[in-house]
């Protein structure tokens, strides 16, 4: 076999572990048979940080694992480590550093490789391999351990994030925190709910049931199941298949009696798992076990035995109770990928804070957490999400960590900034009901982006100038099917009256990219450069005639109508969209509706509407700026890749140099330009795009005091200057930290907090 194949075998074995003593033993006993060595040893460090202990051995005393410490600066192992590099001796006795280990059998070996575990510079103990014959260890051997090490070590900080190991010390606790990306600012401290795709077995999370009895019991129901549909399926097959291939279906129904199987799934249950987290580990080390077969036909067999596994799991997941939709008070919802629809469906009064592996903060369900207020932490791709249900954790929206289990004290100095928060938001009130005037008595209107009906339980209207942006997709996505036109109308009714006398921007449906209708899917290779926006609705009028007469409709009596188009690129997008809303008043018109014309503006988040804003301003009433898509279109950076999320920058030069175009350009017609992208939003640039000349401002609730408070504190001349200012930088970085200092110096530090801890 390929080194690289036994490579990945070992890695495969380690990472499906129940345990890092699991994982461990699997180490030194595939490395020593893999290097044809006599033994092979791991040292971790020790609890108190200061030297290293025998955590797993083949090969040397098995009484010494955890009772045999040593210093850093003792024998072969403590150099590995004190260098973080690896020792290859073929006689190791020879050695200055070399110091025997009593009573251990260390006497019989002559030649030593041992490799630092190390994962991201941080020391977590020494792997060796020795032989009893004096060899010298090739490059490809101390490469392959290397290797190893590294792998060792990525599994061993998941345990101790989990707590299964102790971290360095318990005074460092804090520090045993994950990174990820800020999602949405603030601090929360809750409970983690895990959503999982629920079919899917490796998803599954870890948890305790609360009888034994029940689950091998839903675990046979399950099985039952199963065997009946394969049955049902071969049946249905009949004659259009092969012997063959109907004999598959036996081997299925045998696989399902298998005794090896449920015992192992029964084991365990007996142990606490519940039936699910049962069968994923069964399941993975049945797996294992066949893929490990020299013979082809059964290491091919693996295929059958996990999809028998999701069968399986598809039964036990229709049977299980609601019970996770029991939000407990503080939930954390915790997720690979949480969509924006899965976030609305949590009350708010149960969300504390949320989590997402991927994605970054110009995802769609940071921005929501963002109009939620709700502390998101985007991109944290190396969380252990199985292990993570139910647990403790600590969400810093500003930093984008998150600490795991805290202990007291870490618990306590967060509890202190959510009450620094809760009083800076208190304070922040008053200046939050004033309107926005600059020192040189610039009135600048604050709007509010929303889309969701529990938005408006607040009395938002008393904060703002109105709605500026409301992405009319989020009722669409939390239904079923799509909402009929009276349905519509009441939505925006209710929306539009929630704001009497203030503008209301409803923007038409823009689904497609990260935003999906279950009811209405699309399969892309590139969604967000495919079937998106406007894009769709003009492919679809009646979706779109729908939409546009329950807008009208509405707006009759509130008379505060705004339409907003999405995904605007080419003029003729533009002209038939307009050709659709002038068919739609006319429709409405001869049913005897006399609807007053609602102001229309597009959404410049395309580059090629940048370049024709004019002509495109022209013919319009005014044009919003979604900062969030021009960014990720302008600089070729995914907005949810967290890859390379370092990339998306709304500093960057050259999209600076657009909002400048774009508002010169509307400028030169007399049009309007507002900007509803999530940078309006975030306090440190609000300054620039004051400077920048913008007439309004649309912003998340949550920012709107800070944003406010921005305003009245400085002029636009001095606005205008900071513009310059960044201009010449030219260095996101440093514009970053020029806009931070005139906020400190001004008094304004509480809200540069990104990053404070
Ligand atoms: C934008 O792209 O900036 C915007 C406001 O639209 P969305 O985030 O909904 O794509
Ligand atoms: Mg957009």
């Amino acid at each position: 076999m390929s080194t690289l194949a036994t490579l990945q075998r070992i890695v495969q074995r380690v990472s499906k572990s129940p345990d890092l003593k699991t994982a461990l033993s699997v180490i030194v006993d595939r490395v020593m048979e893999a290097m044809n060595s006599d033994a092979c040893s791991v040292f971790l460090r020790s609890a108190d940080v200061s030297g290293l202990t025998l955590r797993a051995t083949n090969g040397l005393e098995q009484e010494l694992v955890n009772q045999l410490h040593m210093s850093m600066d003792e024998g072969l192992v403590g150099l590995v480590a004190q260098r973080a590099e690896p020792v290859n001796l073929a006689d190791a006795s020879s050695h200055a550093r070399y110091s025997l280990i009593e009573n251990s059998g260390d006497e019989r070996y002559q030649a030593f490789l041992g490799v630092p575990i190390v994962d991201h510079r941080r020391l977590y103990g020494v792997l060796v391999v020795q032989s009893i014959e004096q060899r010298e260890y090739s490059e490809d051997d101390t490469a392959f351990l290397v290797t190893l090490g590294a792998q060792l070590a990525a599994a061993i900080s998941a345990a101790e994030l989990t707590g299964e190991i102790a971290s360095d010390s318990a005074e460092q606790h804090d520090d045993v925190r994950i990174n990820g990306l800020p999602g949405a600012p603030g601090v929360a401290i809750g409970q983690a709910l895990l959503l999982y795709a629920k079919a899917d077995l490796a998803e599954v999370p870890d948890r305790k049931h609360q009888g034994v009895s029940e689950e091998k019991q839903k675990l046979s129901e399950a099985i039952q199941h199963v065997k009946q549909d394969m049955q049902t399926l071969k049946v249905k097959m009949g004659d259009s298949v092969s012997d063959e291939t109907a004999v598959l279906f036996d081997a299925y129904s045998m696989m399902l009696d298998s005794e090896a199987l449920i015992s192992k799934i029964h084991a365990c249950i007996d142990d606490g798992d519940w039936v699910q987290g049962a069968l994923r580990k069964s399941i993975d080390e049945y797996s294992q076990v066949f893929a490990e077969m020299d013979d082809d036909y059964l290491s091919e067999r693996v295929v059958d035995i996990r999809d028998m596994g999701r069968r399986i799991l598809e039964y036990l997941s229709k049977d299980a109770s609601e019970s996770e939709h029991e939000y407990q008070p503080n939930t954390v919802l915790i997720g690979h990928d949480i969509s924006a629809s899965q976030l609305a469906e949590v009350p708010r009064d149960k969300l504390v804070g949320l989590i997402c592996t991927t994605g970054t903060q110009s995802s769609h369900v940071a921005i929501l957490a963002r109009a939620l207020g709700v502390p998101t932490v985007m991109g944290a791709s190396s969380l252990p999400l199985n292990q993570l249900d139910k647990v403790e954790v600590v969400v810093d929206g500003y930093a984008g960590h998150i600490c795991i289990k805290p202990s007291n004290d870490v618990r306590q100095s967060y509890r202190l900034l959510i009450q620094e928060e809760y009083e800076l938001s208190e304070q922040l009130r008053q200046v939050a009901l004033q309107p926005a005037v600059t020192k040189d008595g610039v009135r600048l209107p604050v709007f509010i982006n929303s889309g969701l009906m529990s938005d408006l339980s607040q009395d938002q209207r008393n904060y703002c100038d109105g709605l500026g942006l409301y992405r009319t997709e989020l009722p669409f996505m939390v239904r079923d099917s799509f909402p009929t036109e009276d349905e519509q109308e009441e939505i925006y009714s209710r929306v539009m009256s929630s704001y009497p006398g203030l503008p209301v921007t409803l923007r038409t449906l823009d689904v497609g990219g990260d935003k999906a209708l279950r009811y209405f899917p699309i399969q892309e290779e590139n969604p967000f450069l495919g079937w998106r926006g406007v894009r769709i609705t003009l492919d679809h009028p009646e979706i779109f005639l729908t939409q546009l007469r329950a807008m009208l409709r509405a707006s009759e009596q509130h008379k505060n109508l705004h339409i907003l188009l999405p995904m605007i690129s080419t003029m003729s997008e533009l002209d038939e969209s307009l050709a659709l809303i002038s068919m739609a008043r006319a429709e409405l018109a001869e049913n005897g509706l006399n609807i007053p014309v609602p102001k229309i503006g597009v959404m410049i988040e395309v580059p090629s509407a940048v370049y024709i804003a004019d002509r495109i301003a022209e013919k319009v009433d005014f044009l919003s700026i979604g900062s969030n898509d021009l960014i990720q279109y302008l600089l070729a950076v995914d907005r949810n890749n967290s890859k390379v999320a370092s990339l998306y920058s709304d500093l960057h030069p050259s999209f600076l140099m657009a909002l400048q175009v774009i508002i010169e350009k509307a400028h030169s017609v007399d049009t309007p330009v507002s900007i509803c992208g999530e940078m309006a939003s975030d306090p440190v640039l609000v300054l620039l795009l004051l400077g920048l000349g913008l007439d309004s401002l649309s912003v998340s609730m949550a920012a709107l005091p800070s944003v406010k408070w921005v305003l009245s504190e400085f002029s636009r001349e001095q606005a205008e200057q900071m513009v310059e200012e960044a201009m010449a930088l030219g260095n996101p970085a440093k514009i970053r930290e020029m806009l931070s200092q005139h906020l400190i110096e001004a008094g304004l530090g509480a809200l540069v907090r990104a990053g404070k801890h």
